[in-house]
């Protein structure tokens, strides 16, 4: 929960070219800094009943939602992939970190950052080097893939996808190696889903409204880290057998 906190701070600081490392978290309408014992990740929000303690404004309920997300995402991570492999499991980790955070930023401004996309970048090859150097070359070539995978869809299509993406989905295949093929997959159909759901509400106006598409990305990327080895063993084995 406390980096779910975090998470927030960076999603809100970095677009709006902050520094997230310096500086005490202050209300964004009054700019009172607010107090460490306000400060308590989602029980600070209940006791607060989500209004700042110094000018009463309402404090989004998407912060407290946040922080429960990452601790969800977290323990769900830690349950899936087991603590056998360290490196594995901090690199999921951060990879979920950084999904959260892209999420973020996305749906409040549509950017996703390059400063955060190069921390995540180079944490994700940090841990990788440390941890597991023979991995080291599947994960720049799904990375290389993915990225000029959605480079070209970006360049046919400039409407629906930015180089923001593209960026995402690069770091997304250098932590997840070949498991980005099925995160990438279910990041379209899951934004298929949703956008011809919402042209089957409103007809052709939802047509011309852009939604972002790093969200379902990042679901993608998620659904991946969880099950994406399992999607690809039982892909070639299928299809491949022997
Ligand atoms: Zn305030």
């Amino acid at each position: 929960m406390i980096l779910g906190s975090f998470a927030t701070v960076v999603a809100y600081r970095v677009p709006r070219g902050e520094s997230f490392v310096t500086g005490r978290s202050k209300c964004p309408s009054c700019g009172e800094t607010i107090a460490a014992y306000d400060n308590i990740p989602v029980l600070s929000w209940m006791l607060l009943r989500g209004h700042c303690r110094s000018c009463g404004e309402r404090i989004p309920v998407r912060y407290p939602l946040t922080e429960l997300a990452m601790a969800a995402l977290f323990a769900a991570t830690v349950l899936i992939l087991g603590t056998a492999d360290a490196g594995e499991l901090a690199l999921g980790l951060a990879l979920c970190a950084l999904l959260v955070i892209v999420t973020l930023t996305d749906l409040e401004r549509r950017v996703i950052p390059n400063a955060v996309l190069v921390v995540g970048a180079v944490i994700g090859v940090g841990i990788a080097a440390a941890s597991d150097p023979s991995s080291l070359a599947e994960r720049g070539i799904a990375a290389a893939a993915a990225g000029g995978f959605l480079f070209l869809i970006a360049l046919a299509y400039p409407r629906g996808m930015g180089m923001g993406d593209v960026k995402l989905v690069a770091v997304m295949g250098l932590y997840l190696g070949r498991a980005v093929a099925p995160a990438l997959l279910v990041g379209f159909a899951a934004g298929a889903l949703v956008g011809l759901a919402m042209i089957a509400r409103k007809g052709a106006v939802a047509r011309k409204q852009a939604i972002p598409f790093g969200p379902f990305l990042a679901l993608g990327g998620i659904v991946g880290l969880w099950y994406g080895d399992a999607i690809v063993d039982w892909y070639l084995h299928a299809f491949f057998p022997g």
